[in-house]
């Protein structure tokens, strides 16, 4: 706080003005009309909300108060919600950052506003960067939607605001909120139908996790913005012209994907920007009754297909089906000019409306709307898969996400009734979310009047009987065979009971086992064991035990190490003690490594190799010491996002006296000698030493990987752009992991 600069005058009163000036705009941009009654409310709302965060700043010296209006502000205009979600909005914080307390706001603004905002202030911790507790706030939060689906869009704005002005907070702040929001935020906006919101979060995601790759993309789209245009209005004019005719009131545009979408396809692809085709997609809107709707989008579908011809694969009828999340329109993707594919979305007014605001802000706040089935369907899933308390909280959360993005299928039971399952769904699957009984005898099904195992994958359409058996019990590999939240964690509980039985017959045996080898059945020594043997903790021991992987010859082992280990430490250290020993050696904020690698108390990830010149962090682990990773490891964003607390910062010392293994693959086309030009590149480049070297080839193409040992990330992007430039190589890249 800089009370310093406050007291200037004209400064202060600028300020109040600009304060004035936003809640107007507030007001202004309400989409729902607000009566008197609702103006005052929100009135009185505002000038608590300023009172009690009076003299506070935001990290970016801005008055605090400009935080609640914008969130406000989102949830009015971004979202569409009414008064009462608008003041709770205002208010969010009060109660969390200020003396006021719940039973304040209870007596000026009633129940209602009370336990939103109350859901609201439970969820806090969640910002907490150095709380270790995220996955069990991520499922309280979670539990709330069981409440009030508004205390979830309210949080969804704060998070989308604290996003549009993460640029002041530092670093280390940055990578944890944009990894949560990544992790969480963004597959929930999703799965409420909020498309806007989820595709903003996800493209500030990308720019503060990995900003060279967000503002490449960005740059690119803007390079080849002027050609896309002038192919879009070569693909539209025709269509146009036979709407007209045709007496449609409509629109229709161009829109390119966002950087994050196009991003995940290169990923997941494994190709260049210049080779993702679908950059965009054409969107038609029609402006046209409820009644009339369904079929005027086929009429216009009609209308496209006479001009471009579809690829039957790709037409996406979410109009008679909707899209769990409420998203209803109908795709298809035509040969468009220059033989290029086209994506083509045609919706309504209205559909798209819901497409914008999501569903939850669409149907169950309009005033006077029944409440829509699929929406209370949702919900009613998501209570019961989070209903079980014995969950592990990130298991939880982890299965929990696999369900959030999920595109939907529907299958039949016997009687004819539709269920609608996660896409990749199992007969086991079916079993399960018939009922957990049923799941848990399930022997197999029979799907379309066909015997099928278990792991059956279910297509839409399909209709399916469960046969179960009372000898049946659920077994390890089940796991595997399925997709959906409930079945794992009905599946993991049972397994659990399962375990926590053989461990008691484990313990009898190791017991005895330890008699014989006259070994104190103490805590010291069955921990001393349990280390030696690089188990988690004594109950696997005793459950591995019970099954036969631990035997003779590894007590023997323990047993001649024994020595060793009472002569040094007795005890383990806790993960706690280890955090705050890595913490004490990362003096002036940095654990500084690369400097002395024989050593070390650190090892580098396996799983991204990083060498000098990336960006790092410090994981700290229990057996292992500190693990560095690269910022955009493929697991980067679930430990930076769980684990915070264990999270040390790094930085690199310069230096070119050590190398560091890195990985490379490389696609071309075959040709006689291009392997002996690679490698002649490579043993020409300075100090670059090659570890091993594999190479594919099929019809006519190659795909090579490459370990080579080098300095840091300017001595690898060097020896990179040489190796593009051989004859015959298409693509070049960096490889996350050795394997
Ligand atoms: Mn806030």
């Amino acid at each position: 706080m800089e009370t310093a600069q406050t007291s200037d005058i004209s400064q202060e009163n600028r300020e109040k003005k600009e304060i004035l000036n936003r809640y107007r705009g507030l007001l202004r941009s309400c989409r729902r009309k607000l009566d008197e009654d609702e103006k005052k409310l929100i009135r009185k709302a505002f000038n608590v909300a300023l009172e009690a965060h009076k003299g506070v700043r935001r990290k970016s010296g801005e008055p605090y108060i400009y935080h609640p209006i914008a969130v406000a502000r989102i949830v009015a205009e971004e979202i569409g919600l009414g008064s009462t979600s608008i003041v709770c909005a205002l208010l969010h914080d009060v109660v969390e950052d200020t003396d006021m307390t719940l039973k304040d706001i209870e007596g000026m603004f009633g129940k209602k506003v009370a336990s939103i905002i109350d859901g609201l202030t439970k969820m806090s911790g969640v910002f907490d960067a150095s709380s270790s507790l995220q996955a069990e706030n991520f499922r309280k939060m979670l539990l709330t939607l069981a409440e009030d689906v508004r205390v979830i869009l309210i949080k969804l704005a704060d998070r989308l605001h604290n996003m549009r002005t993460l640029a002041s907070m530092e670093r280390t702040k940055q990578l944890k909120i944009a990894s949560e929001t990544l992790y969480l935020y963004a597959p929930l906006a999703h799965r409420l139908g909020l498309n806007a919101i989820k595709t903003e979060l996800e493209d500030l995601g990308l720019k503060f996790t990995e900003p060279e790759i967000y503002h490449e993309i960005d740059q690119k789209l803007k390079d080849t913005q002027a050609e896309r245009t002038r192919y879009i209005q070569r693909f539209i004019v025709p269509l146009r012209e036979a709407l007209h005719e045709q007496k449609f009131k409509f629109r229709i545009f161009g829109r390119p994907k966002s950087v994050y979408s196009i991003w995940t396809k290169m990923k997941n692809k494994n190709i260049p920007f210049e080779e993702v085709y679908d950059i965009f997609a054409i969107r038609i809107i029609i402006d046209t009754t409820e009644d009339q709707e369904k079929t005027d989008c086929w009429r216009v579908y009609s209308q496209v297909t006479d001009f471009y011809y579809p690829n039957p694969d790709r037409l996406r009828d979410w109009i008679s089906t909707p899209k769990a999340n409420g998203y209803e329109a109908l795709h298809t993707t035509v040969m468009g000019p220059n033989g290029q594919w086209v994506e083509v979305q045609i919706r309504s007014e209205r559909m798209n409306e819901v497409a914008e605001l999501g569903y939850a802000a669409h149907w169950k706040y309009k005033e006077g709307r029944a409440h829509e089935d699929h929406l209370e369907e949702w919900l009613r899933k998501l209570r019961e898969s989070i209903s079980n308390p014995n969950d592990n909280a990130l298991d939880f959360i982890d299965d929990f996400k696999l369900n959030l993005f999920a595109d939907e299928i529907f299958v039949f039971t016997p009687k004819g009734e539709m269920r609608s399952m996660p896409v990749n769904s199992t007969a086991l699957d079916f079993a399960f979310d018939i009922h957990s009984e049923v799941g848990a005898k399930c022997i197999g099904a029979k799907v379309n009047h066909k015997l099928v195992p278990l792991s059956h994958k279910l297509n839409s359409g399909d209709q399916v009987e469960v046969l179960t058996s009372n000898k049946q019990s659920p077994k390890a590999d089940w796991i595997n065979y399925v997709v959906t939240a409930k079945a794992k964690s009905h599946i993991k509980t049972l397994l659990k009971e399962e375990k926590v039985k053989l461990s008691e017959e484990g313990k009898a045996i190791l017991k005895r086992k330890f008699r014989h080898l006259k070994l104190n059945f103490d805590d010291k020594t069955i921990n001393a064991l349990y280390a030696f043997l690089k188990l988690p903790d004594q109950q696997e021991l005793y459950y591995r035990m019970a099954v036969g992987h631990i035997g003779q010859d590894e007590l023997k082992a323990f047993l001649a190490s024994k020595d060793k280990i009472t002569e040094s430490k007795s005890t383990l250290p806790s993960l706690e003690q280890l955090v705050s020993a890595a913490r004490g050696k990362a003096k002036a904020d940095n654990l500084v490594i690369g400097d002395n690698l024989d050593n070390l108390e650190y090892k580098l990830a396996p799983c991204c190799n990083p060498i000098p010149g990336d960006d790092v962090f410090g994981f700290v682990t229990v057996n292992e010491g500190i693990k560095i990773h690269r910022v955009n490891c493929p697991n980067a964003i679930e430990l930076m996002s769980n684990h915070a607390y264990r999270i040390v910062k790094a930085k690199w010392t310069s230096q070119k006296l050590l190398s560091f293994l890195a990985g490379i693959r490389i696609i071309g086309i075959d040709k006689l000698g291009l392997v002996n030009n690679i490698t002649q590149v490579i043993s020409t480049e300075l100090n670059v030493n090659m570890r091993s070297l594999t190479f594919d080839t099929n019809d006519g193409t190659f795909e090579g990987m490459i370990m080579v040992f080098v300095h840091d990330t300017a001595h690898l992007t060097n020896l990179l752009e040489k190796l593009k430039k051989v004859d015959g190589v298409v693509q070049v890249m960096r490889l996350d992991s050795q394997t």
